[in-house]
C-alpha cells in the first residue's frame, strides 16, 4: 500500500459509498481541486494511537489511496505541555504497521508556527483580531451562554497599530504567561460559542519538543489546524463529530486571511468499543498507576497493545472497513473487532497443539520406549501449510477440562471407563485414575489404546501432546480489561473500578516441541483452545512466550 496510487482499484469498485465517499465523488463531479482528493492524519504526540485512531488512519490514507490522492502525516504539536518526541516515534511505527505510508508527506504543526504568526498580524490589520487584556475568569464570564449574547470586551476595539504593538511584544517575551490573548473579532452574540471572539493565540513557557524555547506564544488548535490545513493544500479535513460545532471558525479563518486554499472539513463519529475505554488520558491513567504493564500491554486498546497481543494489522484494516462511516454516535461491539481478527487468524495461523492445563495420561498397551509417529495437518483453510509429524508416545498430556472423574450429563470427554479419540492418533479409554494419597490429586489417568483404524463409537476429539517430547512454555491467558460495557456509565465511580482482576492468567503450559522454534510475532491456532502469538517483548531465542490473542469461537 502505498500514496499516490493509481485510483481504479477493486475497492473503489466495491466499497460502500458512505458519506464522505459521496462528498468526494460530488466535489470530483463538480471539477473542484481539480478532482485531487488529499487528506491527512493529525495526531497530537501525546500518547499511543488507540484502535479509534485506526478509523481515523484507514479512512484517510484508505480515500486517499482510493481516489489516487496522498495523504499527509502530520503531528498536530501545538500544546507543548503534554507532548513527547517517543510519541512521535511510536505514532510512526504504528501507521505503518497498519499498513500506510505518508511517503515525504510528514509534517509538523510546529513546522508552520512561523507562517501561522505571519497569518496573525494578518487578521490583525485587516481589524479581524484583537489583543485582549481579560483575565482567563473574566472572559468566560464575558463569552457568556448559547441563549444569551456574550459581552464585548472593553480590548475589542484597541487600534491595529495597538494589537500588533502587543502581539510582537508578547512574541518577545515581555509579558506573564496569561497577561494577554490575541483573540478573533467574530461575533459576541453568536449562539455558537466558538464564534464569540475566539481565542487564537495565548503566552505559555512551555520548552516544545521541536522548537525548544523559542516560542513563548502557542496558538490554539483552531487557529493552527485550518491553516496547517491549507498551507499543505489539504482537500478534504476529516475529523470527528466534535468538531462540527468548530467548522464555522475554521471556515471564518480561512475566509479571512490569504491562505492558498480552502479545505473542506467533514466530521464523522468517532468509535467507541465496549468494555474498552479510549481517551489518551485515561489510557495514560492505566499506565501510570501500574493497573497494566505500559502502553504496549496485550490489553490495552492501543495499536502497539493489538500488535504484542498478536492482532493482525489486515484485522483491524477490515474491522474499520465493516464499521463503516457515519454521522451518529454509537458504540461497536467489541466482539466485531474480535470477529475479524478471528476470521484473518483462521486463514493464516497454523494449527499447533498445546495443553494449558496438563494431565498426564499414561497408555497401558503402548510398547515401552517407543513412539508412533502421526501426521498432522498445518491448516486445513490452506492446502499449501502441509503437514508435520507428531510423536505419539506412552505417555502423553491432555487438558484436565477434558477429564471429568464424575461426567455430568452429556459429559462427551474422557471418564472412567469410557472413550474419546485423540487428534490424528486413534482413541483412548479410561481404565483408572491414580490419585496422590494424601491429596487426592489426580496424577495420572490410565488409559488403554486403539488405534485410529478401530471403530470405536466417541462423540469428541480432544487435543494432546507427548509427555517426553513435548516443551514447558508460558502462555498468557486474557480477558477483557473492564468487567462491563461502559466503564464510563457510572458517573459516581471511577472507571478503574470496573477493571477486570482475572484479566491475566499466566500457565506454564506443554507444547508442541515445533513450538519453541516460533519467533516473535508468529501466530497459530492451538487446536480447540484459541489463537496464539508469540509476545515481541517476552520471547527469548528458543523460548517463546505465547500471548492469547483471541478465543476460538465468540
Ligand atoms: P483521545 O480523545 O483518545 O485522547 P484525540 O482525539 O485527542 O484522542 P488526536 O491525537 O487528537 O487524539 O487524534 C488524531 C485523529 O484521530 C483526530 O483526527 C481524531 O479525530 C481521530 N480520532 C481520535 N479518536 C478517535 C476515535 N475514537 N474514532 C475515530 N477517530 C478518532
Ligand atoms: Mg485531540
Amino acid at each position: 500500500m502505498k500514496n499516490e496510487q493509481p485510483s481504479a482499484n477493486e475497492s473503489e469498485a466495491t466499497a460502500p459509498r458512505h458519506f464522505i465517499r459521496q462528498a468526494i465523488d460530488r466535489d470530483r463531479a463538480a471539477g473542484k481541486n481539480e478532482g485531487r482528493v488529499i487528506t491527512r492524519f493529525p495526531p497530537e504526540p501525546n500518547g499511543y494511537l488507540h484502535i479509534g485512531h485506526a478509523k481515523s488512519i484507514c479512512l484517510n490514507f484508505g480515500l486517499a489511496q482510493e481516489y489516487g490522492g496522498r495523504c499527509h502525516l502530520r503531528y498536530d504539536d501545538t500544546n507543548p505541555a503534554a507532548e513527547d518526541v517517543e510519541y512521535v516515534d511510536a505514532i510512526e511505527a504504528d501507521v505503518r504497521w497498519l499498513g500506510f505510508d505518508w511517503g515525504e508527506h510528514h509534517y509538523f504543526a510546529s513546522n508552520y508556527f512561523e507562517q501561522l504568526y505571519t497569518y496573525a498580524e494578518e487578521l490583525i490589520e485587516n481589524g479581524k483580531a484583537y489583543v485582549c487584556t481579560l483575565s482567563p475568569e473574566v472572559f468566560k464570564d464575558y463569552r457568556g451562554v448559547p441563549t444569551r449574547p456574550g459581552k464585548e470586551s472593553p480590548s475589542r476595539n484597541r487600534p491595529v497599530a495597538e494589537s500588533l504593538d502587543l502581539l510582537r511584544r508578547m512574541r518577545s517575551g515581555e509579558f506573564a504567561d496569561g497577561e494577554y490573548v490575541l483573540r478573533a473579532k467574530i461575533d459576541m452574540a453568536s449562539p455558537n460559542l466558538h464564534m464569540r471572539d475566539p481565542v487564537l493565540y495565548r503566552i505559555k513557557r512551555f520548552h516544545h519538543h521541536r522548537t525548544g524555547d523559542q516560542w513563548c506564544i502557542y496558538p490554539m488548535y483552531d487557529f493552527a489546524h485550518c491553516i496547517s490545513d491549507a498551507i499543505e493544500g489539504i482537500t478534504h479535513s476529516i475529523c470527528t463529530l466534535e468538531f462540527e460545532v468548530h467548522r464555522p471558525l475554521y471556515d471564518w479563518i480561512l475566509d479571512n486571511i490569504s491562505v492558498p486554499c480552502h479545505p473542506q472539513q467533514i466530521e464523522f463519529a468517532r468509535l467507541n468499543l465496549s468494555y474498552t475505554v479510549m481517551s489518551k488520558r485515561r489510557l495514560l491513567q492505566l499506565v501510570q498507576e501500574g493497573r497494566v504493564e505500559g502502553w504496549d500491554d496485550p490489553r490495552m486498546p492501543t495499536l502497539c497493545g493489538m500488535r504484542r497481543r498478536g492482532y493482525p494489522p489486515a484485522a483491524i484494516r477490515q474491522f474499520c472497513e465493516t464499521i463503516g462511516v457515519t454521522k451518529f454516535d454509537s458504540t461497536t461491539e467489541v466482539e466485531l473487532l474480535e470477529h475479524c481478527v478471528r476470521t484473518d487468524l483462521n486463514k493464516h495461523a497454523l494449527r499447533r497443539m498445546a495443553v494449558l492445563d496438563p494431565i498426564k495420561v499414561v497408555i497401558t498397551n503402548f510398547p515401552d520406549e517407543s513412539e508412533r509417529m502421526v501426521n498432522a495437518i498445518n491448516n486445513p483453510e490452506d492446502e499449501q501449510a502441509g503437514t508435520r509429524p507428531m510423536a505419539f508416545t506412552q505417555e502423553i498430556y491432555i487438558e484436565r477440562a477434558d477429564f471429568a472423574e464424575e461426567p455430568p450429563p452429556k459429559y462427551f470427554r474422557l471418564a472412567p471407563g469410557k472413550s474419546v479419540r485423540l487428534r490424528y492418533a486413534g482413541f483412548i479409554t479410561c481404565e483408572s485414575v491414580e490419585k496422590d494419597e494424601a491429596t487426592g490429586e489426580i496424577r495420572a489417568l490410565h488409559c488403554r489404546w486403539d488405534p485410529p483404524e478401530t471403530k470405536v463409537k466417541v462423540k469428541a476429539t480432544i487435543h494432546w501432546v507427548s509427555a517426553t517430547q513435548s516443551q514447558q512454555a508460558e502462555v498468557r491467558l486474557y480477558q477483557r480489561l473492564f468487567t462491563v460495557a461502559d466503564p464510563m456509565e457510572d458517573k459516581e465511580r471511577e472507571f478503574t473500578d470496573f477493571l477486570n482482576p482475572d484479566s491475566l492468567r499466566v500457565v506454564e503450559a506443554r507444547v508442541e516441541p515445533t513450538l519453541l522454534e516460533a519467533a516473535p510475532g508468529d501466530a497459530f491456532q492451538f487446536e480447540r483452545t484459541g489463537y496464539f502469538c508469540a509476545d515481541h517483548k517476552l520471547s527469548q531465542p528458543g523460548q517463546p512466550v505465547f500471548n492469547q490473542v483471541v478465543a476460538l469461537k465468540a
